[in-house]
């Protein structure tokens, strides 16, 4: 849902210098492209000569301030884009750049809509549309990399409140490399296997709505989060790999995932994962009243993480929380302490395989209805543990910035298991078979 505009805030001046900058940069580039491309246009000219009207068509968006903007795509024949594949796209809007030098648009910006999709802004008085339309945004940047969970109106102001050249030209350099991960959101199947591994291809909020509907219905249920550390893991373990066989949801988590899933044919949908469902999970409870236990992680760092869900949720209800370091002497205390806490939802942070395979085990006992292995995510919460800037995200870079964190202990899952998942994907992709099926 779009942050509420009911105290909207002015369209955001863009000061002098940066307003001349970013002047300057969108002339320099739209000229540079320009040049690079005018052989292009210069060589299919006659062809957009033999019939104007169907071969340059024009659309109406909406521009700076409401006003219309109209921009022009070209159609090229179609066995350009049999040869050019997805990279014809780019240049069907070649005029965007005559807009980038009159200044109708600029480089980074917010994306310019149709008319139909003003509502979903609230309507011209978001601050968006004081703006001059991008050619790239963070929206489209954050789509790119699968961590759109947030509404673009959300990621627009958020650009608006940050926005600086530094910005904007990071933001270029980021979409750079974020094109490189292969499709976005738009197509992908309701699920698919990666490795032998049935996943899900839900989004954040299918996922959070799934959660609440299976307590409501009491459809006991397990969620799993796999990342291509996970897949390794999975290849070797019988015991992980026939847990998550038993699994309700595995859900896709990742930069890893979602190259497997462009490589394959199966691109994934969101980059799903405990960390980021955390705080919107607990914002969803704290609506519908379902609770939370806590199981995880070093003595007080679960605590700490529920204080920071209270202080952000004071409606959330906490059933109970405990640390992840017990004795097999202790698993049945362990057992009853959540059974008599009542607990919905049962948050498991050991770290695969243990969370997997401790739930597949226990949850029944447990009596939670619907229970998620969810990794480090108490450590993040607790701020014992920082987590990666938005722009590494957007990067794909969270794994570097672990790699950097604790250099000893995941070397070996990065530095090597990285190139064993992509090796196995390689070998998935020509040899069209799964290399380990899930053992049932
Ligand atoms: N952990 C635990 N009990 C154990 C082993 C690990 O509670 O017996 C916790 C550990 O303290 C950490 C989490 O499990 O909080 C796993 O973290 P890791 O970084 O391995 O998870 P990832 O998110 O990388 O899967």
């Amino acid at each position: 849902m779009a942050r509420p505009i009911d105290n909207p805030l002015p369209p955001l001046p863009a000061s002098g210098v940066y307003a001349f900058g970013k002047r300057l940069l969108d002339v320099a580039a739209a000229l540079l492209l320009i040049a690079a491309t005018a052989p292009l246009v210069v060589l299919f000219l006659p062809w957009f000569m033999t019939d104007l009207e169907a071969r340059i068509k024009t659309g109406e968006l909406v521009g700076r301030g409401g006003r219309p903007l109209r921009l022009q795509t070209l159609a090229f024949p179609s066995w350009l884009g049999y040869v050019l594949g997805r990279s014809l796209r780019p240049l069907e809007h070649l005029p965007r750049l005559l807009a980038l030098v009159d200044g109708r648009l600029t480089l980074v910006g917010p994306r310019p809509v149709a008319a139909e999709e003003l509502d979903k802004f609230g309507g011209l008085q978001h601050p968006r549309f004081g703006a001059i339309p991008g050619l790239v945004c963070l929206w489209w940047l954050r789509q790119r990399s699968n961590i759109d969970y947030d509404t673009e109106a959300d990621a627009d102001l958020e650009y608006l409140e940050t926005r600086s050249l530094g910005q904007d030209i990071a933001i270029l350099g980021r979409t750079l490399i974020a094109v490189a991960y292969g499709t976005g959101a738009g197509s992908c199947k309701a699920g698919h296997v990666i490795s032998g591994i049935r996943l899900v291809n839900l989004s954040m909020d299918n996922l959070l709505d799934a959660i609440v509907s299976a307590i409501d219905r009491k459809v006991r249920t397990r969620v799993a989060f796999v990342n291509p550390d996970c897949v390794n893991i999975a290849v070797r373990d019988d015991k992980y790999r026939r847990a998550l066989g038993r699994f309700d949801w595995i859900c896709a988590d990742g930069i890893g995932m979602k190259i497997a899933g462009s490589l394959l044919g199966q691109p994934v949908r969101q980059n799903l994962n405990g960390t980021d469902l955390f705080p919107r999970l607990c914002a969803a409870l704290s609506k519908s009243g379902h609770s939370l236990y806590l199981l995880g992680a070093r003595p007080g760092v679960a605590e700490e993480a529920a204080q920071w869900a209270l202080a952000r949720h004071p409606g959330l209800r906490i059933a109970g929380t405990r640390s992840g370091y017990f004795s097999s002497m202790e698993v049945d205390g362990v057992l009853a302490g959540i059974k008599a806490s009542g607990a919905d939802i049962l948050l498991v942070a050991m770290g695969a395989p243990r969370q997997e395979i401790w739930l597949e085990r226990n949850l029944e006992a447990t009596g939670a209805i619907v229970g998620m292995g969810v990794g480090g995510l108490f450590d993040f919460y607790s701020g014992r543990v920082p987590r990666a800037p938005m722009w590494l995200r957007e990067i794909g870079g969270e794994w570097l910035y672990r790699l950097v964190q604790e250099p000893g202990r995941m070397w070996r899952r990065y530095l090597v298991g990285n190139w064993i998942f992509m090796y196995r994907i390689f070998v998935e992709k020509f040899s069209g078979a799964n290399l380990k099926r899930p053992a049932k």
